[in-house]
């Protein structure tokens, strides 16, 4: 088989929304009248994102997954999908279950599979994905104001508490074990949260890097959004610990597995590869969220709130958690303490 063959064989989906898909020199799309189009990239490398020994059909739908993450987080539908793709070697077995986890996720979201790139290298995946949203309704980093409640989906944490039971051999039940090594293996984009949380959040990220550094992101993009163009606001988050770890205790509870306070800390923090949504909305609005998060069949807690400069005490965004009594500033960078 030569890489013509290779396409046709594991590449070549049929389509539903597009014009043209994979074959000709390019994809024809059609664009929704009083869409935007909204467009991202996400590159996986071998030896850095994922193992030589990955699994390929869990690979395949995170390559994917970690992609319309970023759609679910602008509050766009996602429509499209493109795969460029190096392969040290043609290995039919591989690619038949990479293919088909990939497949099995866009068939899931609707995705059309459009295009892409295959060539030999060192195994590395790029993805790029297209969706749409109705014009000025996507979901920005930027549009956090201070007094905003902050939420976030799921149980954060769960995927590096997955990755430190491989790694560290930390000692988890069952069904610990298993919701934290399928969010870390196949995680689910939180795609129908995102599409719902239009017109009522106004910032969204979702969290790929761990929840403090995202959290910094949302915060700067929102504190220069609000000063404008050359400087931006400190602004700064309190967040409840105990409102914050619930979701990741309820799950340990479950079958009664126990970690201890510092590993928990650092997999609600720092824990990458979670890909919740991480989003702000007025204070006021927590009917619309809690109506949003029940359409979407996705479970949301509110973790704390933004503050404005005069709280931060910082000319930088700064987080404080609150425990009972004690306050403790998570230093701008602190997250790298973790990290
Ligand atoms: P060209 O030589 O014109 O760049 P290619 O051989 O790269 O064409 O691709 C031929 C067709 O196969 C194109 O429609 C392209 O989008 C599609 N294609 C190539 N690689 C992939 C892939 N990994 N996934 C999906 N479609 C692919
Ligand atoms: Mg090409």
């Amino acid at each position: 088989m030569d890489e013509f063959g290779l396409i046709r064989r594991f590449f070549t989906r049929p389509v539903r929304h597009a014009a043209l898909g994979v074959g000709d020199d390019a994809a024809l799309l059609e664009p929704v009248h009083g869409c935007q189009t909204v467009v991202s990239t996400d590159m996986l490398v071998e030896g850095v994102h994922f193992l030589a020994s990955a699994e390929p059909h869990g690979l395949g739908h995170k390559a994917l997954a970690v992609n319309l993450s970023d759609l679910a987080a602008m509050g766009a539908l996602p429509r499209h999908a493109l795969l460029g793709i190096a392969l040290p070697a043609l290995d039919e077995a591989w690619l038949s279950e990479f293919a088909g986890g990939f497949a099995g996720l866009a068939a899931h979201h609707a995705v059309d599979w459009v295009g892409g790139d295959t060539t030999r290298g060192p195994r590395n995946l790029c993805v790029t994905v297209l969706g749409e949203v109705p014009r000025g309704a996507a979901l920005l980093r930027s549009g956090a104001r201070p007094g905003d409640a902050l939420w976030v989906s799921g149980a954060p944490g769960l995927a590096a508490l997955g990755l430190a039971h491989l790694l560290d051999g930390v000692a988890l039940g069952e069904r610990s074990r298993d919701a934290a090594l399928a969010r870390l293996h196949r995680p689910e984009p939180r795609v129908a949260l995102g599409l719902a949380l239009r017109g009522v959040a106004t910032a969204c990220i979702d969290v790929s890097d761990g929840l403090a550094a995202d959290l910094g992101h949302l915060l700067r993009a929102s504190g220069a959004a609000l000063a404008g163009r050359h400087e931006a606001l400190p602004l700064g988050a309190e967040l409840d610990w105990p409102a914050l770890a619930a979701p990741l205790r309820a799950v340990l509870a479950s079958d009664g597995s126990g970690v201890g306070e510092t590993r928990l800390r650092e997999a609600l923090l720092a824990g990458g590869d979670d890909y919740e949504l991480l989003f702000s909305a007025p204070a006021g609005s927590t009917l619309a969220v809690r109506a949003a998060a029940a359409a979407a069949a996705t479970p949301v807690t509110c973790i704390g709130q933004v503050c404005g400069p005069a709280r931060t005490h910082a000319s930088a965004p700064a987080v404080v958690l609150i425990d009972g009594g004690q306050r403790e500033t998570l230093a701008p960078r602190g997250y790298l303490h973790f990290g």
